[in-house]
């Protein structure tokens, strides 16, 4: 059974998977790896996702996991597909784009935030405790986590956003009325938000209070990260590039993860807006994480990749430089790949996507021949209708799941940008019964 210890070395017992998952943190502020990656099994149904997942993941969880209770969350989490679609067109042979927008909420952190909330929802029911989600958000990540969790038994998820500083359709995502979600509008900006979340977990008031924040290093959201590298994988008859639109790194390391289980990968490919510390990193500069800048990818705008620490402890420096290259693309690269690989080959990528599409044709031009290369699509191009707009103007992506939530019941209470005001709603009784 893996035990997860910190990367900052504190836990040096090692915790087993399910305080890994409740606590998300090392108590230390390090993010939890295994002490050795598991090998993946012979033989995986390549073409029933969900079977594949309960086979990789096995080895990865504890006793609090039996066999059919895994099986049961990965069939529920997992309940959309994942395909791989090869791209045709001059230039583009042997190109594949790994679609992982099928999920609720169109975007890849579907698979890792359902995942999570199922884990987390079997085991509070277990043990017969209550947990409160505290989730600070800008957008994408928020509607996945509230997606993820509603309905899970047991399980609160207390949402802020920013009032007025998310797109329309990041609103719209973010207030429809789930079972178990209390949505907050909050007076301030997403530092304020997360500011407030961050008092409210060392608050004396609700210490009494388990409280967890499900945020993007958790283990439970990167393992799953797994499983798509490892399905698209098992179809080439050579082992792939994969080229991965990156921010905070955790779907990279998810693929990571599976290669050191075995998976054979060509090299791995970071692709990143002009949030571009870790390209030049893997470049051998001597740089710093610093401030975010905005870009048209937006769920790719991060100036300290959370995941960072984890990759460098899981591989190294010399490995990873090795074994994973990195690129920054410029918005107006981006806006110009979109609108080409329209016109070149039909197919309709959304800015994030088109980041690592660039990247590919840059490969090409500087003589990678390799195939296959297939680069992970992380979201669905009718999520972003405005940039998609400055692209392509003839086209208007169109997605059915965003279209059936326009008509579902809204719901989101405005909430003064302090920690006080949080706490005084996560002590209320009346605001979980108000649901
Ligand atoms: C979160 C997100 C990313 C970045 O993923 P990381 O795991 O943070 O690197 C890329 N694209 C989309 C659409 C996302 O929502």
């Amino acid at each position: 059974m893996v035990r997860y210890y910190s990367t900052r070395g504190a836990v040096t017992e090692g915790v087993p998977f399910s305080e890994a998952l409740l606590t998300g943190l090392a108590p230390d502020g390090g993010l939890f790896v295994p002490d050795r990656i598991p090998e993946l099994p012979r033989a995986l149904p390549v073409e029933d996702f969900p079977a594949l997942a309960h086979g990789v993941l096995l080895p990865w969880v504890d006793a609090s996991f039996p066999d059919a209770v895994l099986a049961d969350v990965l069939q529920d989490a997992l309940n959309f597909p994942v395909p791989l679609v090869p791209l045709s067109g001059a230039g583009w042979e042997g190109v594949y784009v790994l679609e992982l927008f099928h999920g609720p909420t169109l975007s890849f952190k579907d698979v890792g935030a359902r995942t999570m909330a199922r884990l987390m929802g079997h085991l509070v029911r277990q043990r017969g405790e209550e947990l409160t989600i505290l989730v600070a958000t800008s957008g994408d990540t928020g509607s996945a986590v509230a997606d993820g969790f509603a309905g899970q038994e047991g399980i609160r998820v207390v949402l802020l956003y920013p009032a007025g500083k998310v797109s329309p359709l990041q609103e719209l995502q973010l207030t429809v009325r789930r079972p178990g979600v209390e949505t907050y509008a909050v007076a301030g900006t997403f530092d304020d938000c997360q500011r407030m979340v961050k008092g409210a977990f060392v608050h004396p008031d609700l210490q009494g209070m388990r409280l967890s924040s499900a945020n993007s290093i958790n283990i439970g959201r990167l393992l799953p990260q797994m499983l798509y590298y490892i399905q698209a994988g098992l179809q080439q008859d050579a082992p792939p590039v994969f080229v991965v639109p990156s921010g905070n790194l955790g779907n990279l390391t998810g693929g990571v993860l599976a290669w050191l289980g075995g998976l054979p990968v060509r090299y791995f490919v970071a692709a990143h807006n002009a949030n571009d510390f870790f390209p030049r990193y893997l470049q051998g500069e001597d740089v710093h994480p610093g401030p975010s800048r905005r870009t048209f990818s937006n769920a790719m705008d991060v100036g300290a990749p959370s995941n960072f620490e984890r990759l460098v402890h899981l591989l190294g420096p010399v490995r990873l430089r090795a074994h994973v290259r990195g690129y920054s693309v410029s918005d107006a690269d981006t806006l110009t790949r979109m609108r080409r690989l329209y016109e070149e080959t039909g197919y309709l990528a959304d800015p994030h996507t088109a980041v690592g599409l660039e990247v590919v044709r840059r490969m090409r031009e500087e003589g990678e021949q390799h195939v296959p290369i297939v680069v992970l699509s992380t979201a669905h191009p009718a999520k972003f209708p405005e940039i998609v707009a400055r692209a392509l103007s003839e086209v208007t992506p169109e997605a059915e799941a965003l279209e059936r939530l326009k008509t579902r019941p809204r719901d989101a209470k405005p909430l003064e940008a302090s920690t006080e005001a949080l706490v005084q709603v996560l002590r209320s009784s009346e605001a979980r019964l108000q649901m």
